[in-house]
């Protein structure tokens, strides 16, 4: 029972995307580059939902 888990690198099905960078902190996104307007990585999406909830 010691067999290794294979890395996932199927789940792309061999296609390159090129994910955006996140516009606070430059960490790679979620989305792809050809998205519109400001891109945030899960973190500062967060961050941002948190500062819109506690605006006031
Ligand atoms: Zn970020």
């Amino acid at each position: 029972m010691s067999r290794t888990y294979p890395g996932r690198m199927d789940e792309t099905n061999g296609a390159a995307t090129a994910w955006a960078d996140c516009v606070h902190c430059g960490e790679p996104t979620e989305y792809p580059e050809t998205t519109r307007g400001a891109t945030l990585c899960p973190v500062c999406e967060w961050q941002e939902g948190q500062r819109l909830a506690c605006s006031g």
